[in-house]
This record gives C-alpha cells, structure tokens and sequence, in this order.
C-alpha cells in the first residue's frame, strides 16, 4: 500500500506528463477508459491507481512507468505543492486548527514560498528546546541524582582518557598544552588560538577543516585552556550528535567535563596520589590541586569522582557565590542542602553557618577554612578555599561526615559551628528583638537577578547562538 505522500508525488507526476501532452482529464480518461473525475482524484493523491491503469496511462503519454513512479516531484512548482500538502497534513498544523490553504493554479509559487517558510520555522521552533528555566532546573535534578546513584563516577570516560593519554604519551604530571595539542593531532584537530569568539561560545570546532577554536592562550587564568581543548575533543571522542533535548545537553556537558578532568586528573595517578595522602592522613584538596596543575574547583569536583568508588567516603561539593548561592554541587553525604520544589540546589542559599560561607570571613584567604558543622543530619567536617572572579566573590568546599574527617589534614580545627536549617530561625528569620525594632521603618530596594528574566536561548544547542557561531566559522574557514 502506498503512502499518502508517495500518491501525491504520483498525481503529481501523472498531471505533468498529461499536461505536457496537452491531453483534458477527460480526453486522458477516454484514451485509459475511466471518467474525468476519476482521474482527478488520483491526480491529487486521494486515489490509488491499480497498477494495469498506471501501465495505460504510461502508454497513453508516452511515458514509461518507472517514470511515473519515480518518488522524484516532475518540477519545482509540483515539489512546492507536496511539500505544501505535506505540511498542512502534519500533526503539528492541524493541531493549530487553522484551515489549509488550497492549492489552487492560481496560487503564485511566491506565495506557497512564504507559507512554507512559515511551516519551516514552525517546525524549527517545535524542535528546538524551548527549555524554560523550571524544566531546565528538573534536568540538572535529575542529572545530579542519577549521578549520585553511580557514585559521581563514569569508567567508560575513565578509561577512554586514559588511553589517549598513553597515546599521546603522557606519563605522569601536569598535562600540558603540548601534550594537549598531541592529543588534539591524533583526533586530527589542530588548536587555534583566536580572539573573536562568539560570545556564546567556549569554544567552537570546524568539523570539516579539522580545526578548534579557543580563546586566546593569554587570557588571566589561562590553565582552563587545556580543559576547554579536551572538552571540545570529548564531544568528537563521545560520538556526540546535537543535544535532542535540553536534558541531553546538560548529558553531554557533563560527560565532556567528566572526559576533561579525566585527562587532566587520570585516575590511576590520582588514586594513588589519593591513597598515600589518606594513608599519611593527610588528605587536602589543595595538595591535589598542585599535583596535576588545575584549579581549586576541578580538584575538588574530581574527588567527588574516586573519593567514594575507591575509598568508600562520602563527600559533598558545593560552590557559593559570595551571597551564599550555590552555582555548582554534588553530596552524597547526606549534608541538608536548601532546595526549591523541584529539587534543585543550584541557586540556592545555603546556611549561614556553614564553612562555605563562614570562609568568606577569613582573614588570611590563602589556606583553607577548616570547619566542624553540627546539622540536623550530624555533624561534618569541611574545607573551603575562596577567591574572587570579575563576578565576585566565591568559595569552593569539599566536606565529609565527621568520622571520615580522619583522614584530611585540618581535622584538628577548633572552628566550629551549629546549623539548624531547614529551620528558618536557623539563619534566615532575623531574631524577634532585631525584628520588633526594625519593622516598618526599612524599605531596601531589591537588587533584580537577571537570571530570573532570561529565557535560555534556543536554537541548536542551548545557550549558542547559531548565527554567530557560524559567521565566525565563514570568517575563518578560509584562512
Ligand atoms: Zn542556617
């Protein structure tokens, strides 16, 4: 049986051989012996032909019956006509309740033109991932909760880096830009340093050239260079395909992460760096930072990966802005994190009590803030290190439960400190004298978070701007 679009080509094409014979419907008809009418139908693909009628009409116009069933539209207008029926037969459309235009002789191709355009970008529209920020908060959610099932730990990516590693020939210590570029050469990328990048983008990779674009190699705080480079590979090494979903995107963002610090950290050298540091008791995030070269957040976000898949210890992670804001997270521990009714942490102000923010009252910023926190939950032990970008202030804590605090250097601190959020008397209720005077007699004006306004931007991949990614390519692609 054949399809409704494959009849529509068909009429299409039988309409084309009778017109191009100067043959009426009825003068056709009379030649294959069935009515006008009957004729019709078929030519607008509401009938199917049997296959000895079709032979007829070939014979009558001259034409042979491959080349009637040809699934080819016989000229453009026929070809602006089905796609057109095409469209307006979708699901998507009808589900507009908007009447069909009918295709009428009369009707420029201009006008068929402008209709499908407009179909076109419907479709675009439909596809891309108009992710609002609510859907977008329950993907990171869930990201992070299937995560925590697995121990925040991927072999297949752990396994992956470290072979490419031994290919490019990296033994042991800080990867570098060298070998970096080594890596790059064997997936047959060549690294190039430019200062125009979309503002959209980190990064962007020109498949057909073989060529990575970065920003340039002397920007402040250049050593994330070589994780933008792995990460842009990782997508190639991953077998990525553009995001289908906003879901799928922070998938693949996760996973080029993963690949990044794998690189950057493998996992041999950094167990056993881990092993003897426990063995020793002394365990501190900065040591592992100033192992391999990278920074305070990518230590610490990678011993969320092995601390718990090797040594059975339980930890959280979490990054805050200086109003206290988590922007980045990971517990398996336990540690009672503010949520919203989604689930999601991120955004959210944690306890004013905690070390990631007690740490912003430090004095010597240098070393880390050691902390005990009793909690509702029991009490943890926590290392925070800040800094400060062009955005602010920020703090990056990596803490475990209070028996695992053994094994990390800091666990003598005297710091301590009571959290009792959730409950809001905790910190987030102002004590009820402070209240009684004040009430009233204060109007602060609110300091608007432009987050909460911007829709994330759609398009192929969330948050890139198609066009500008691509005008960039067009400036460089020739060069
Ligand atoms: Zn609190």
């Amino acid at each position: 049986m054949a399809t409704s679009i494959e009849l529509s080509t068909l009429g299409h094409r039988i309409r084309h051989r009778r017109s191009e014979k100067g043959l009426t419907l009825d003068e056709l008809g009379a030649l294959v012996g069935v009515a006008g009418s009957h004729l019709s139908l078929i030519e607008n693909g509401k009938r199917e032909p049997k296959l000895s009628l079709l032979q007829q009409i070939a014979d009558a116009t001259d034409s042979q019956l491959s080349d009637l069933l040809s699934s080819e539209p016989p000229n453009r207008r026929a070809a602006l006509e089905i796609e057109l029926e095409r469209a307006q037969g979708g699901h998507l459309f009808r589900q507009l309740g908007i009447p069909p235009v009918k295709v009428s002789k009369g009707l420029p191709d201009e006008t068929i033109e402008t209709i499908l355009g407009l179909h076109r970008e419907l479709q675009r529209r439909e596809r891309a991932t108009i992710a609002t920020p609510e859907e977008a908060r329950r993907a990171n959610t869930d990201l992070r909760l299937r995560m925590r099932d697995q121990d925040n730990y991927l072999g297949d990516i752990e396994r992956l880096a470290e072979k490419q590693l031994k290919a490019a020939g990296h033994h042991g210590g800080a990867l570098t830009h060298r070998t970096v570029s080594i890596m790059a050469e064997q997936l047959g990328f060549e690294l190039i340093y430019v200062s125009d990048l979309p503002h959209s983008a980190r990064s962007v990779t020109d498949l057909e050239n073989g060529r990575i674009y970065l920003p340039p190699a002397s920007i402040p705080g250049g050593h994330g260079l070589r994780s933008m480079a792995l990460q842009a590979m990782a997508h190639r090494l991953l077998g990525h395909k553009p995001p289908t979903d906003y879901a799928d995107f922070l998938q693949q963002r996760l996973e080029i992460n993963y690949y990044a610090a794998c690189a950057l950290m493998p996992e041999t050298q950094s167990v056993a760096f881990l092993q003897q540091a426990k063995k020793d008791r002394n365990l501190a995030v900065e040591d592992f930072r100033d192992a391999f070269g990278v920074t305070h957040e990518a230590a610490g976000m990678r011993m969320t990966n092995l601390l718990t898949r090797h040594f059975e210890i339980p930890l959280h992670f979490l990054r805050v802005d200086g109003a206290g804001a988590v922007s980045r997270v990971y517990e398996n521990d336990d540690l009672p994190l503010p949520m919203d009714v989604t689930g999601a942490v991120e955004g959210q102000v944690v306890c004013r009590w905690f070390s990631a923010r007690s740490a912003f009252a430090e004095q010597n910023r240098t070393v880390e803030h050691y902390q005990y926190t009793d909690t509702p939950a029991g009490t943890y032990w926590c290392s925070t290190q800040t800094g400060s970008t062009s955005d602010g202030e920020f703090s990056i804590t990596v803490g475990v439960p209070f028996d695992d605090a053994r094994w990390f250097r800091g666990r003598e601190t005297q710091k301590r400190a009571v959290s009792r959020c959730p409950d809001e008397s905790c910190c987030r209720r102002p004590a009820d004298e402070v209240a009684a005077r004040w009430v009233g007699k204060a109007w602060p004006s609110a300091r608007v978070h432009m987050q909460m306004f911007s829709p994330l931007p759609t398009g192929l991949f969330p948050g890139i701007d198609d066009s500008e990614v691509y005008a960039f390519l067009e400036r460089h692609a020739g060069g």
